[in-house]
């Protein structure tokens, strides 16, 4: 038996792992001293009322004999995916729910997915980016190619067509930096693609935090992409379901390589490899969708924007560049003084005792920047940004200036 060489060429969770470290390290030899955490991306806010009670009610369900279920169907309860696809409707884009696959979260569909392309396989990733794309490919041993953003390009990148690929990454908005792509920079990837013959993976895990209606939330809202995108999606950051679990996966019946259709490929697939999503959970979901739902989890989103604008206003002030982006939850901040973003990282964490992520964790252009996020309370926020307010740039930063 030989093990797969390829999980010994991942970085070792390096980037939380160094940073628990650090935190660590730093209150041993400074007992006493308590830290406020803007580097958490996972919600904080309870799930809203309108999905507690669909839950209570689908629980109270399988309490009776009458109403109990056992399993479901594999790709996700038909009224789930009908609630999912009228979602989509209110975007104009027109889905079948029979093209829509439910799972327990986007995070093992974006890295499941590569198993339905050849190992040889080319995939070009945006840097700086999410690490699960990079790392998926790693285990796969296909080729990467990271395709550079930074703040020259608004850290939008248009696709070039010197470069071949199969396989592209694509996350509107970006998680760490926060960037959309407009109409016009995705009709340019779907045409790049379509030339290429290569597949769109296309992450949406923050679409709900786009408040600017002339931004696509869904790639399918560009003409053709539904002959060259799979779009995976999650009410992880949506409406609080991280630890609840659920995501979805669309897949058009339009989407044929070689003559097979993928969506046939990914329901045999999830059909042998999957345990479908628990009956709770999707009845849950299906309130998200829900006219109530909606407003209640756009409360939420709410809250965790305006301590993004707290942030990055406070930031702004002290002369940090931030790149500010109105639709995500993060700000992705430029270290001053030609700092690295671990350098950055220690000043505010021995400081002003606030854990930020720096953003080399996401990709080598990262590296100059730190990613600091709305998911921690409002009075935890603020906490955290009037000491880093007052941080004295020249002073506490001199090694540096
Ligand atoms: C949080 C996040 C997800 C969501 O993953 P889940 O498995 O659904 O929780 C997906 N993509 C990005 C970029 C994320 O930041």
């Amino acid at each position: 038996m030989k093990l797969n060489q390829n999980f010994f060429r991942l970085e070792d969770d390096y980037l939380f792992s160094k940073i628990t470290e650090k935190t660590e390290d730093f209150s041993k030899k400074n007992p006493g001293v308590d830290f406020i955490s803007l580097g958490i991306g996972d919600t904080t806010l309870p799930l809203c009322e309108t999905v507690i009670r669909a839950m209570q009610k689908a629980v109270d369900e399988m309490s009776r004999k009458k109403t109990y279920r056992g399993y479901g169907p594999e790709h996700g309860y038909f009224f789930l995916r009908e609630a999912i696809a009228n979602y989509y409707k209110k975007r104009q884009v027109s889905l079948s729910p029979f093209e829509i696959f439910v799972s327990d979260g986007a995070g093992r569909d974006i890295a499941d997915i590569t198993e339905l392309f050849d190992r040889k396989s080319k995939v070009l990733t945006i840097d700086p980016a999410y690490p699960a794309y990079k790392d998926a490919c790693i285990i796969d041993n296909n080729e990467i190619i990271f395709l550079k953003t930074s703040e020259k390009n608004n850290f939008i990148p248009v696709p070039d067509y010197d470069i071949d690929c199969d396989i592209i990454y694509l996350c509107s908005p970006n998680n760490p930096t926060g960037a959309v792509y407009d109409k016009k920079t995705l009709e340019k990837w779907v045409d790049y693609a379509l030339k290429k013959n290569a597949v769109i993976i296309f992450d949406s895990a923050y679409e709900a935090f786009i408040s600017d209606e002339d931004l696509p939330r869904s790639i399918f809202e560009i003409e053709n992409a539904k002959k060259c995108a799979i779009e995976i999606a999650s009410l992880s950051k949506t409406a609080g379901f991280t630890g609840i679990r659920c995501g979805y996966t669309v897949i058009s019946d339009e989407l044929v390589f070689q003559d097979h259709k993928i969506n046939e490929l990914w329901r045999k697939r999830q059909s042998i490899k999957s345990n479908g999503l628990n009956y709770i959970t999707q009845r849950g979901a299906e309130a998200v969708f829900s006219r109530e739902g909606q407003k209640q989890i756009k409360s939420a989103i709410c809250y965790y924007k305006k301590n993004i604008k707290v942030i990055s206003s406070s930031l702004y002030s002290l002369g940090i560049w931030v790149f500010a982006s109105s639709n995500s939850p993060y700000v992705w901040a430029k270290c001053p003084h030609n700092m690295n973003s671990w350098e950055f990282f220690d000043i505010i964490l021995q400081k002003a005792h606030v854990i930020v992520t720096p953003g080399e964790g996401f990709g080598k252009s990262g590296k100059s920047f730190v990613r600091l996020s709305g998911f921690t309370g409002k009075k935890e926020t603020l906490e955290a940004v009037n000491k880093i307010k007052n941080l004295k740039l020249t002073k506490d930063f001199s090694r540096f200036a």
